[in-house]
């Protein structure tokens, strides 16, 4: 085979792949914004024909033996196409092993455990759910056997949404955090400092948050040119190339600072793909490299920028014009501590700041043991109740509100829980560096987000998947991923709002 060939089959399989993700992302987008009811059997039909084309464009003889010829020639391959080679040898061998029968009675136990679980929850009875659930660990269990694994079974899946992370790596970064969190969850508690939060749920008409939420998504940085805002029950965001990037929130008439959260966290994630590299255009490395980066990006825009105090001297101006009736009496500082409240709590995406990670390492702790074949199905409810009482001090009232909250497992997401703490600590490992270089403070005042975007821009964006998060860590940082920076921002930051010694 002549190089050139092969290396042109490779381009149109990729262009091919990225169409193909196009098209099912644009269904799921219609079917969250608002297709009608009866539309669900038409989209999932069409779904299921495009993932079945996505399956045979990427697992095929031709296409493993174009692979391997494009490896023993990878030195003569730029640096992109070489990246190309060895994303899809990883996507191909980790579908490749799993037998196809195996994978598409997987795609149906997903589906029926899905709607269990929607069931389950409505009638708040776990028992409806428990054995759906045991099929879908059971499905996970089998593929990490036909997958292999390194050291520990649960890697397989960790490496899925954050490559080379391991449980050795999460045991110490989840034991460092317990170490700071759960002692200054307790300080905050005795330290009897009462914020005031009232104005903030008084009523803010929607139409006018509306207004005012596409005016703060444009002051970060956003280009509205090359993307949207629409309402979604629960807030996500979507792209289909950098210049379609669409994101969602959800407005409430009685809470001004949920959807203005919603809508800066999606922001960050949909900054990121906007500006990937415009030389990774329509191919499948144009994308966030991995959920724990992707997930710094919306909680560094969220939670350092978004509430921090100098970044509401530039916005509560704007929140205080827009609802003058509720706010003329409120400071920019009166409105960062509301922003800012810390308490334990039962939900998860409800949670603050602060108590959201201990959310996250309950979850880790469950899908560990689950995957040492430690805990049985039947007992996770219990097993659930007793770590929320371990580290928050609150039982759930019931299994809605306790082991049935998320959708992950239904899905099975197992893995996948433990980026969302990551994306908290690498976030302030950037913002750590970023703030060496940039006057970050003095930007935000005057909502500049010229010199962060830059930055973000250089070190983290451009990329897309040229780099693992590893590589991207350690390249914009000088070191590894080091829970020291979150711990640290945490305890200043806390230690300050509720005036701890
Ligand atoms: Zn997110």
């Amino acid at each position: 085979m002549e190089l050139n060939t092969a290396i042109k089959q490779l381009n149109d399989v990729d262009s091919k792949l990225h169409a193909l993700n196009h098209a099912q992302a644009m269904i799921y987008w219609d079917g969250a914004i608002g297709a009608p009811k009866n539309s669900v059997e038409g989209r999932a039909k069409t779904l299921s024909i495009l993932t079945g084309e996505y399956y045979n464009t990427l697992v095929n003889d031709d296409f493993n033996e174009l692979l391997s010829f494009l490896q023993n020639n990878i030195s003569n391959l730029d640096y992109i196409t070489s990246k190309k080679v060895e994303n899809f040898r990883n996507e191909y061998d980790k579908i490749a092993k799993i037998p196809q029968e195996d994978y598409s009675e997987y795609t149906a136990v997903q589906a029926k455990s899905g709607a269990a679980w929607e069931e389950a929850k409505e009638k708040n009875d776990f028992s409806i759910f428990a054995p759906h659930l045991e099929k879908v660990i059971n499905y996970n269990k089998k593929f990490i056997e036909y997958r292999g694994f390194n050291k520990h079974p649960y890697n397989t899946l960790l490496d899925d949404y954050e490559k080379g992370i391991t449980t050795d790596d999460l045991d110490e970064f989840f034991s460092e955090l317990k170490n700071t969190i759960v002692p200054l969850v307790a300080k905050i508690k005795e330290s009897g400092v009462d914020i005031n939060t009232e104005f903030a749920y008084k009523h803010y008409d929607v139409k006018k948050q509306d207004k005012l939420n596409k005016k703060l998504l444009e002051s970060i940085g956003f280009n509205m040119d090359s993307g949207l805002i629409e309402e979604s029950v629960h807030p996500f965001t979507t792209n289909f190339n950098r210049n379609d990037v669409r994101i969602t929130t959800h407005y409430y008439d009685n809470n001004v600072l949920s959807a203005l959260y919603s809508t800066i966290h999606e922001g960050g994630h949909a900054i990121y793909e906007q500006n990937i590299s415009e030389e990774l255009e329509y191919s499948t490395l144009c994308g966030g490299t991995s959920m724990g980066i992707h997930e710094s990006q919306s909680r560094f825009f969220e939670n350092v920028i978004g509430r921090s105090y100098s970044f509401l001297e530039y916005l509560f101006p704007m929140v205080q014009e827009a609802f003058p009736e509720n706010l003329s009496d409120v400071t920019a500082y009166d409105f960062y501590f509301a922003a800012n409240e810390s308490s334990p709590s039962l939900v998860r995406i409800e949670a603050d700041e602060l108590t959201y990670s201990l959310h996250i390492m309950i979850r880790y702790e469950i899908e560990k043991l689950l995957f040492e074949n430690k805990v049985l199905v039947e007992d996770l409810p219990k097993l659930w109740n007793e770590k929320y009482h371990e580290y928050m001090g609150l039982t759930p009232k019931s299994d809605a509100e306790g082991i049935l909250q998320d959708v992950h497992w239904s899905e099975g997401y197992f893995g996948y829980f433990p980026s969302y703490a990551l994306g908290n600590a690498y976030a302030s490992q950037f913002a750590h560096t970023m703030k060496n270089v940039i006057d970050f403070d003095e930007d935000l005042k005057n909502g500049n987000f010229d010199n962060i975007n830059n930055w973000l821009h250089d070190n983290i964006h451009k990329h897309g998947k040229l780099l693992t998060p590893k590589e991207i860590i350690e390249k914009a940082t000088g070191e590894p991923l080091n829970a020291k920076y979150y711990t640290k921002y945490l305890e200043e930051k806390y230690s300050k709002l509720y005036n701890l010694k």
